[in-house]
């Protein structure tokens, strides 16, 4: 159907307009054109000291050269004054649950310089979804590592549908439903075919929550390890932490001390038991210290603070992680009373031993839990590691960066600036090796080769505030 002239040229505008957005969505850079970061302070993380006067040139999303700024610069290159500026590989938050913060979430991290997410679980087809969109370039997210689904004994599983009973609307759905997307596990043999199952739908890693014994923990391992991922878990009830690791458990949640159980047999053995089995740690500080250490009434008021007085974060949670959060505190009141604060103190003292032995202890906020924003977090736990484990920033940012690559076995692609890497990339205002607090200083991001300017992290944040929930 021919339309008259004038609607002609509406649609037409219309169509401009729409690739004009698709450009900009995309970026705004084709990542045909070399970047060139010039006179920037390269702080490469892989622990040699930072390089003032640096040149970095970036080229189909990669890394293509790092070197003094002198000589002539490619043709047609994009040119960034990265002069009093620092340069560091982009971050990653190690502990995240995406499918309770819905795709609003990316934009944010991704604002943050949290560049990598490993996602330990919940709505599979849901993180899938987020993953492909990000991989295929339609969304502008973090990459994306996600263990799918979570698995657990069947007798944890069985109290979750009891307390769903329990609750009233909308709590008794939401729980059925978190109950549903979940895998018992009994045997070594439903151990072996739920990893099969995970891998084949593409999961990642594989994470457990519990896990009814030793046995199971091993044929799990066994599993994730024939088909080259990763077994990750919560510190297992019953099982001791130094057996896990030995078993094959590489990353333990959390805290490695259970609230009310907070002696560990011969510490000194498990460190070392821990330290070559080559496992991490991945605290979450910041969980505990954003909600467990506050009274309800002042959760309360921080989740109905709906203009973001206390924090200003709070404007940007979405609707669905707001459900979360009030689940959450619905479930509170069934739980024995634990005390938090000394828990807390003793899982912190073991840390410091730990990260003093050379046991690895990397970030994560477990993005979903109660008053955990979307990147903002990564940074709060990246100062507690400082000042409540005793971490140097450096070795801080070096957590956030390369370690979480040789976790998992990707070091020759991420985790530093280097020739040949994939240019995920922050550029900072002020040194990150003066004080951890300054990764929050970001100019602009660089994610997979493209340049996201200070303006362009702006849209993303106004993005997510906009973005209806599905
Ligand atoms: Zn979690």
């Amino acid at each position: 159907m021919m339309l008259p002239r004038p609607f002609r040229f509406q649609v037409l505008a219309c169509v401009l307009l729409v690739l004009l957005f698709a450009a900009w969505r995309a970026g705004g850079q084709n990542s045909a054109t070399p970047l060139v970061i010039e006179h920037v302070t390269v702080v490469d993380s892989s622990g040699k000291s930072p390089v003032a006067g640096s040149r970095v040139t970036i080229h189909s999303g990669r890394i293509a050269a790092v070197g003094l700024a002198a000589g002539p610069l490619p043709q047609g290159a994009r040119v960034v004054d990265g002069r009093g500026k620092y340069l560091v590989p982009g971050l990653w938050d190690m502990h995240v649950h995406l499918d309770m913060v819905g795709p609003s979430a990316l934009g944010l991290l991704v604002a943050n310089g949290v560049t990598g997410v490993r996602d330990l679980g919940g709505d599979f087809a849901q993180v899938r979804a987020m993953r492909d969109q990000v991989n295929r370039g339609a969304l502008i997210g973090p990459r994306i590592r996600t263990a799918g689904t979570i698995l657990e004994t069947p007798r944890f599983l069985g109290v979750l549908r009891m307390l769903a009973g329990q609750l009233e609307e909308p709590f008794d759905e939401a729980l059925e439903g978190m109950a549903g997307e979940r895998i018992a596990v009994a045997t070594p043999e439903a151990a072996r075919a739920a990893v099969a199952k995970l891998a084949d739908a593409g999961a990642d890693c594989i994470k457990f929550r519990s896990v009814v014994s030793l046995e199971v923990l091993r044929a799990l391992a066994e599993e994730a390890s024939r088909h080259g991922l990763v077994l990750v878990g919560h510190t297992p009830a019953g099982i001791s932490a130094a057996e896990a690791a030995e078993a094959g458990q590489r990353s333990f949640e959390h805290s490695l001390v259970h609230p009310g159980s907070l002696e560990i047999e011969d510490e000194a053995a498990m460190i070392e038991r821990l330290r070559r089995a080559e496992a991490v740690v991945v605290p979450t500080l910041v969980t505990v210290q954003a909600s467990r250490l506050l009274s309800a009434e002042e959760q309360r008021a921080r989740i109905d603070d709906v203009r973001g007085r206390l924090d200003a974060r709070r404007r940007y949670v979405s609707e669905e992680l707001l459900a979360h959060w009030r689940l959450q505190m619905r479930l509170d009141e069934f739980e024995s009373p634990a005390d938090w604060r000394e828990h807390h103190e003793a899982s912190l003292e073991l840390l410091q031993r730990l990260h003093r032995a050379g046991v690895t202890i990397l970030p994560g906020t477990d993005l979903g839990a109660r008053f955990i924003y979307p990147g903002w977090s990564l940074h709060d736990e990246l100062e507690l590691l400082v000042s409540e484990v005793g971490m140097t920033p450096a070795e801080a940012l070096q957590a956030a960066t390369l370690l979480p690559a040789r976790h998992f076995g990707i070091e020759d692609e991420l985790g530093t600036v280097e020739p040949g890497k994939r240019a995920d990339l922050v550029l900072l205002d002020a040194s990150p090796l003066e004080s951890i607090a300054n990764t929050r200083r970001i100019r602009a991001v660089v994610l997979g080769g493209r340049y996201l300017d200070s303006r362009a992290l702006r849209r993303l944040r106004e993005d997510a505030v906009r973005s209806p929930t599905p």
